[in-house]
């Protein structure tokens, strides 16, 4: 019987994976999401569609991928969630989606530049494109770290985009800017290749996001 704090991540893993289900930003059982509490993750059990989903079906992981409980295999992509919760000591969750147009540039190998000022919302002055590596390995999680390095969201070649934040409401927040700015950028090259914000600017935008919206 989970105690109360665990319950209430669990519940919080829940609502994210439905969220993804419902707002479309990751149809069927594409994507996925954890959260930590302590030395554990909690995970999306792999494979299995989010509308099936409850609280007692996520997989409980060490920070190193061992399996702790729950009644299926974590996600296959436990290593790149691992692998951002150690990266980063600060992050409380993980958000992993196919959105449509953060996957329609990452097909493309785009990375996206500041055309838009809220691109500094992920923490610096572009939203890198992680390169391509088989979905679930070792391979893919390092790319992902090092195109993360300075940012909280990235896109992945041939895949998807990830998010993280210090709490999983905030990563699925992330991921949802992450997918609108894609979706933006994308419409704006249909006119022509938008003109560019300076590194100075982008520097004060980055500043001004540190203490924007309601802190803690
Ligand atoms: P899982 O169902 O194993 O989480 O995989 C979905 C996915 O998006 C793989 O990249
Ligand atoms: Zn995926």
């Amino acid at each position: 019987m989970p105690d109360a704090e665990e319950a209430w991540l669990r519940q919080r893993v829940i609502d994210a994976a439905l969220d993804l289900a419902s707002s479309g930003l990751s149809p069927n059982m594409s994507g996925n999401v954890s959260a930590r509490l302590g030395d554990s993750i909690f995970i999306t059990p792999s494979g299995v569609a989010y509308t099936d989903l409850l609280p007692g079906d996520l997989a409980e992981i060490a920070l190193d991928g061992r399996v702790l409980s729950g009644p299926f295999p974590p996600s296959s992509e436990w290593h790149m969630h691992c692998a951002i919760y150690e990266a980063n000591p600060q992050t409380g969750g993980v958000v992993h989606a196919h959105s449509d147009f953060a996957t329609a540039l990452a097909v493309m190998k785009r990375e996206i530049p500041p055309f838009h000022y809220m691109v500094a919302i992920v923490g610096g002055n572009n939203i890198r494109c992680a390169p391509y590596a088989t979905f679930g390995t070792a391979e893919l999680a390092a790319h992902a770290v090092a195109a993360l390095e300075g940012r909280r969201a990235c896109l992945l070649a041939h895949h998807g985009q990830i998010a993280f934040g210090a709490t999983v409401e905030e990563a699925l927040h992330l991921a949802h800017e992450v997918e609108t700015l894609s979706a933006q950028y994308w419409r704006a090259l249909q006119l022509g290749e938008p003109e560019l914000l300076s590194d100075e600017e982008m520097a004060r935008n980055v500043e001004k996001f540190r203490n924007y919206g309601r802190k803690g």
